[in-house]
C-alpha cells in the first residue's frame, strides 16, 4: 500500500505527456487501431487497465470461456504473414487459445512499447483553446493528445448485483468478468453460480464436473442453443488458411458479419414439414446457425418467432429430465433469438446431474448475502464458493466510467441520459477529435467483433488522415448529421422484436441505478447497410463533419 502512494504522488505531480492520439483499450480493437494509427505517422499512446493485452479475453478467465464465433472469422484480415502463421486448434476457440493470439498479434507488431498497462482512465477533457484532449488516469498520470480513440470495449464493465449482505461471505466469490488468473479450486466445494447469461451457460456445465455440489439461482432463463465444438487439425486448417479471402467475403454479406446469412424464406409461408427439417439441420450445425441462418422473418414476425420459440422449448423439454426443471428453463418473457442466444455445450443436461439444482429466482427472490451463503425465500444456503456470472453494463459502461467533457464543459453522461446520440456511432457533436471504436449506433454494435472492428478502425483512421491531410486541428459531425443518424438509428430499430425485449441490447440492467427503460444502443440495420452508409460519407467527402 505505501508503495502505491507513493507512485500515485509521483504520477500526480508529472507534466502531461504529449502524443499525437490516445487510444484506451488494449484488446483487439485497440491493438489493431494503434497499429493503424502507427502506419499514419502518429505518435501515440494506449491506456488500459488490465495487465496486458487481450480486453474481453484477458479478463474473462473463467472455466469454459470460448467463442460463439466459429475463431477462422475471429481474426485480423490486415495481415497475410499474420493469417499464414496462426492456427485454431478448435472450431470455437477457448479464451487461453484467444488471448495466446492477442498476445502474439502485440509481440509480432511490438504492441507494447506503446501500451501503458494498469492504467485507467477516469478523466477526459477538451481545451477549446489548443484543440486538445487532457487525459488523466487515476493513479494521477496526465497526457494529450489531439485524437483521443475510445476502444473501450462493448462489454468490459463487470457488473454486481444489488443484493444486501455482499459484503459478508466469508467463503471465496468471483465475478465471471474479472477471473483470478490463477485457477480456482472446485473440487469438492459446494458452489452457487448467480445468474444464466452467456458466461453462466459456458461455465455452469464445466463447474458442475468438478464440485461436490452446484447451486445455480436464474432470475431470468435465456434460450440456449447447442454450440458443436469441435478439434481443427492440420488438414482442416490448411483448407481453412486456403479459403480465408473466401470467408472474410462471405461475413461481409452477412448482417453481423458471422459466416451465416438469413433463409430467404419466410417461416409463415413454408410448410411445417419444410420448417422442421430447416431446424432440426440448423439445431446440429454449429454456431450461430440456429439463431442467424433462420429463415429471414423469425426475428421480425411475431407468428413467425413463435414457430421457432415452440420448436426450442421443445428440445429443452426433450434434454432435461425433470419437467419441473425443464419449465423453469424455458423463458416465457420472450422468444428465442430476441436476446443474445447463448450458446451451450452440455447445459441443459447439466442439470439432470444429482449435483445440481435449479433455484428459480422468480419464485423466490435472494433475501440477502449471508457469512455462509444465501438466503433464499426464507431458506438458508451454505457454500464455499459464490460465482457472480451477472454480465456487464453494456456498450454505455465504459463510458460512464470516465468523465468526459467536451465543448462548455458538456459532459457526455449527460448527452447520453436518454440513449445515445452519435453520428454512425463513431463521433459525437460538441466533442471534436473524439471518436469512438465499437461505440453505440455502429454497425458493428452486435457483431463478429474483429469483422466489424476493423472496418470501423478503418473508418476513423481514415477521418484522422483526412483532418490531418487537410491541416485542420478539429473535427466534429454537424449538429444534424447526428440528429438523423440518431433517428434514422432509433426508427430502423422498431423493425425487430431484439429491441422489442429487456435485454444488455436494449439497455435494460437491473443491477443498475434507473436503467429499467429501453434505449436503443445498436444499429439494426445490419453490418452491410452500415457499411454503406460509411463509404458513402468518404465518398462525399466527409460533408457531414465540421472541420476547422
Ligand atoms: C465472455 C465473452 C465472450 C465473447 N465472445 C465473443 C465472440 O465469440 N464473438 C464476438 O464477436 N464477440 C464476443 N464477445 C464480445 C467481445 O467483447 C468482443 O469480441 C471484443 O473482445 C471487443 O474488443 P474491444 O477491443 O472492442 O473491447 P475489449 O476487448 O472489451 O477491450 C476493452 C479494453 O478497454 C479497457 N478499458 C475500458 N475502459 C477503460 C478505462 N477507462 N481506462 C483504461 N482502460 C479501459 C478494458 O480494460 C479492456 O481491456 C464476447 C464477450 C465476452 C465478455
Amino acid at each position: 500500500m505505501p508503495q502505491r502512494s507513493t507512485r500515485q504522488t509521483s504520477a500526480a505531480t508529472m507534466p502531461a505527456e504529449r502524443y499525437d492520439a490516445i487510444v484506451i483499450g488494449a484488446g483487439i480493437n485497440g491493438m489493431y487501431q494503434l497499429i493503424r494509427l502507427r502506419g499514419l505517422g502518429l505518435s501515440v499512446r494506449v491506456f488500459d487497465a488490465a495487465g496486458d493485452v487481450g480486453g474481453t479475453w484477458y479478463w474473462n478467465r473463467y472455466p469454459g470461456c470460448r467463442f460463439d464465433s466459429e475463431s477462422y472469422t475471429y481474426i485480423y484480415s490486415f495481415s497475410q504473414e499474420l493469417l499464414d502463421e496462426w492456427d485454431w486448434e478448435e472450431l470455437f476457440s477457448a479464451q487461453p487459445d484467444t488471448l495466446r493470439y492477442c498476445q502474439y498479434v502485440a509481440d509480432k507488431f511490438d504492441l507494447r512499447r506503446d501500451i501503458q498497462f494498469n492504467s485507467r482512465v477516469r478523466s477526459a477533457r477538451f481545451d477549446e483553446a489548443k484543440d486538445q484532449w487532457a487525459i488523466e488516469t487515476e493513479d494521477g498520470r496526465k497526457a494529450r493528445c489531439r485524437y483521443f480513440i475510445t476502444a473501450v470495449g462493448p462489454l468490459s464493465t463487470p457488473v454486481m448485483p444489488k443484493i444486501e449482505g455482499i459484503d459478508s461471505f466469508e467463503g471465496e466469490s468471483y465475478h465471471t468478468g474479472l477471473w483470478p488468473h490463477e485457477p480456482v479450486d472446485f473440487k469438492g466445494k459446494r458452489v452457487a453460480v448467480i445468474g444464466t447469461g452467456a458466461s453462466a451457460v459456458q461455465l455452469i456445465p464445466v463447474v458442475a464436473e468438478a464440485a461436490k455440489h452446484l447451486t445455480v439461482f436464474q432470475r431470468r432463463p435465456n434460450w440456449c442453443a447447442p454450440l458443436h465444438n469441435g478439434p481443427i487439425d492440420a488438414e482442416e486448417m490448411k483448407r481453412i488458411r486456403a479459403r480465408y479471402r473466401e470467408i472474410f467475403a462471405k461475413c461481409r454479406e452477412s448482417e453481423g458479419g458471422f459466416m451465416r446469412v438469413a433463409d430467404p424464406r419466410k417461416a409463415v409461408e413454408v410448410s411445417p414439414e419444410e420448417r422442421e427439417a430447416l431446424f432440426e439441420r440448423l439445431y446440429e450445425t454449429p454456431g450461430f446457425a440456429i439463431w442467424l441462418s433462420n429463415f429471414r422473418d423469425t426475428f421480425t414476425d411475431e407468428t413467425a418467432n413463435k414457430i421457432i420459440t415452440a420448436f426450442i422449448a421443445r428440445k429443452i423439454r426433450e434434454r432435461v429430465r425433470d419437467p419441473d426443471v425443464a419449465e423453469k428453463l424455458i423463458p416465457k418473457d420472450h422468444g428465442f433469438g430476441t436476446r443474445r442466444v447463448p450458446m451451450e455445450s452440455g447445459y441443459y443436461e447439466t442439470y439432470n446431474r444429482d449435483n445440481v439444482k435449479l433455484v428459480s429466482l422468480l419464485e423466490t427472490p435472494i433475501e440477502r448475502i449471508t457469512p455462509k451463503g444465501l438466503r433464499v425465500g426464507g431458506i438458508d444456503y451454505e457454500f464455499d464458493i459464490i460465482v457472480y456470472a451477472t454480465g456487464f453494463d453494456a456498450m454505455l459502461g465504459s463510458y460512464n466510467r470516465i468523465d468526459i467533457r467536451g465543448i462548455g464543459g458538456k459532459s457526455l453522461k449527460e448527452k447520453w441520459a436518454e440513449g445515445p446520440r452519435t453520428f454512425l456511432g463513431v463521433q459525437m457533436a460538441d466533442f471534436p477529435n473524439l471518436m469512438m471504436v465499437i461505440g453505440p449506433h455502429t454497425g458493428a454494435s452486435f457483431c463478429n467483433m474483429p469483422r466489424c472492428g476493423e472496418e470501423n478502425v478503418d473508418f476513423v483512421t481514415d477521418l484522422i488522415r483526412f483532418t490531418e491531410q487537410k491541416g485542420y486541428t478539429r473535427v466534429q459531425p454537424r449538429p444534424e448529421a447526428e440528429s438523423a443518424w440518431t433517428n434514422h438509428v432509433v426508427q430502423i430499430a422498431d423493425k425487430l422484436l431484439i429491441t422489442k425485449t429487456d435485454s444488455w441490447f436494449t439497455g435494460i440492467n437491473r443491477n443498475i441505478e434507473a436503467r429499467d427503460k429501453r434505449m436503443v444502443l445498436l444499429y439494426a440495420g445490419g453490418a452491410p447497410r452500415y457499411r454503406s452508409k460509411c463509404e458513402e460519407v468518404v465518398a462525399g467527402g466527409y460533408a457531414d463533419f465540421q472541420f476547422s
